[in-house]
């Protein structure tokens, strides 16, 4: 098969279907107010950085904001109970350690890019072309603050599952390396568009980008989907091309090949105080650890343990009530910082999730993710979940099979919740047929089944 791509020579009819849509993206020249002050998004310059850099910004943290590190669910830094007195501090404490934050036009590569064995293509160096072609590009390009590309080059924990404007993941077709263009979406939602050859793949994205800034900076890649499908003429069909295999949780031991394990270690609901995250890297760096890099999944993955020592790595982050293994039930639920740390959230999301994880284990059996979201807003999990927990005017919502701006199926009240996922686990250990999965199971009851178990008394 052969693939091959190129642009029509008629002009894109850019601006055609655009609706103008607003969104900031919090960062340290930017932060957001929120319900427990500001809070600034850092995204590290280089995808690697030392034990003693994170211990530096956990510092910062504890001295500038509220002494609590996120990680975001595209693995990004995250600071809150920030002032505006604090914000320069924030910053020139960062400096100061010599760690440099990216700005402007997110280009994401795996985790574990340039270490896996099993990576198609190096994602780094054509991330890092885009970068300087951006940098480069006069006038400076104008664009949605939070447009994203990602450059995939595949491996073990490749970015399928994340959402990006811009996608680019390497494929090997008779011995040869192409990157599948594709446009607003996962690797399974996004619009396919072109398979290109790697020399072109920077141009390609530059040419994308360069119309969404014609349009205006908050134009996405969605708005201009249309006029790109028609542009570029594919010589195959774009669907035979087989879907990337979905990426484990960040969480537990990955081997990168040669004795060089990795351990995965995510925060529980996305957040940990600074000093038990001080106290875990020292261990850690004592245990051998050389490097961390943030992972999505609100993780970050542990470099340079030997193998006959990452066992009591792993112990020791369970031991900090960390995520550090692949049957945590935590992993498969998604909070965002709810009530007392977001001005928008009506409830208590990170108390209602350690509840999921203690009382419903049934529906944490990897196949799903449940989502708890303090708004309609769903930052946690922006795409449709098989079960949101959501605010409603008086207790909770349930969405199934929806973001949390949905319509919920089942009104849950304030003091029943701990009862309505009993009876959810319980529906679901019943009612699982020979090897089915938690979220088979919840689809083939359906919401009418759902809503039944959830309100009965
Ligand atoms: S989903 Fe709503 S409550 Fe939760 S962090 Fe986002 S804006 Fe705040």
């Amino acid at each position: 098969m052969t693939f091959c791509a190129a642009p029509s020579n008629g002009p894109m009819e850019a601006t055609q279907g655009l609706a103008m849509r607003r969104g900031a993206c919090p960062s340290l020249s930017t932060p957001m107010m929120t319900g427990d002050g500001l809070l600034a998004r850092l995204r590290p310059e280089k995808p690697e950085f030392a034990l003693r850099d994170l211990m530096a910004i956990a510092d910062a943290a504890a001295s500038c904001g509220n002494g609590i590190l996120e990680i975001t669910a595209r693995g990004n830094l995250q600071i809150r109970g920030l002032t505006t007195r604090t914000v320069p501090l924030l910053s020139e404490k960062i400096a100061e350690a010599g760690i440099a934050i990216a700005q402007g036009l997110a280009i994401e590569t795996p985790p574990l890019s340039g270490l896996d064995q099993t990576e198609v293509a190096d994602a780094v160096s054509v991330a890092e072309r885009l970068r300087v072609a951006v940098a480069a590009h006069q006038p400076p390009l104008v664009l949605a603050p939070k447009l994203s590309v990602i450059i995939d080059g595949g491996g073990q924990l490749n970015l399928g599952a994340v959402t990006a404007d811009i996608r680019l993941r390497a494929m090997r077709t008779n011995g040869q390396v192409f990157w599948l263009l594709a446009l607003a979406g996962t690797e399974t939602t996004a619009t396919r568009i072109a398979a290109l050859e790697e020399a072109a793949v920077v141009p390609a994205v530059m040419d994308i980008l360069k119309n969404l800034a014609a349009i205006g900076r908050d134009a996405r890649a969605r708005d201009i989907v249309g006029a790109v499908s028609t542009r570029w003429a594919a010589m195959t069909d774009l669907d035979l091309i087989a879907p990337l295999v979905a990426a484990p949780n960040a969480a537990g031991i990955h081997d990168l090949g040669g004795q060089r394990p990795v351990l995965g270690i995510g925060l529980p609901f996305g957040q940990i105080d600074v000093q038990r995250l001080v106290a875990l890297l020292e261990a850690l760096e004592i245990l051998g650890a050389t490097e961390i890099r943030l992972a999505p999944g609100q993780a970050l993955m542990v470099l340079g343990i030997a193998p006959d020592r990452i066992g009591a790595a792993q112990a020791l982050a369970l031991g900090h009530g960390l995520r550090a293994f692949p049957r945590d039930p935590r992993n498969h639920i998604a909070a965002c910082a709810g009530a007392g740390a977001c001005g928008s959230a009506r409830i208590d999301t990170r108390s209602v999730a350690q509840l999921v994880a203690d009382t419903a284990p049934a529906l944490l059996d990897g196949s799903l993710t449940v989502h708890v979201s303090g708004c309609a807003k769903g930052c946690a999990k922006p795409s449709a979940s098989a079960l949101t927990i959501t605010a409603a005017p008086t207790g909770y919502g349930l969405v199934v099979n929806g973001p949390a701006s949905a319509a919920p199926t089942a009104y849950i009240e304030e003091n029943n919740m701990r009862t309505a996922l009993e009876h959810l686990d319980k529906l679901v250990s019943e009612r699982k047929q020979g090897g089915e999965s938690a979220r088979s199971c919840l689809t083939r009851l359906g919401a009418d089944g759902i809503r039944a178990a959830v309100q009965q008394g």
